[in-house]
């Protein structure tokens, strides 16, 4: 098995490791109350989709 000649040095790890991040979910408000949802998502508190009720309540 092939094995490292050198140890990777802390500057080269944390390099590495710069794309390695939490991602964050992006939020929206909704139109009609306000309340953050997802993006192209109905609205969990009101059933609106663009600014047009889709869920009755
Ligand atoms: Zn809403």
């Amino acid at each position: 098995m092939a094995v490292p000649k050198r140890r990777t040095s802390k500057k080269v790890k944390n390099q590495r490791r710069t794309h390695k991040k939490l991602h964050v979910p992006g939020l929206v408000e909704c139109q009609n109350c306000g309340e953050l949802t997802k993006p192209h998502h109905v609205c969990k508190a009101c059933g609106h989709y663009d600014g047009k009720e889709v869920v009755a309540e």
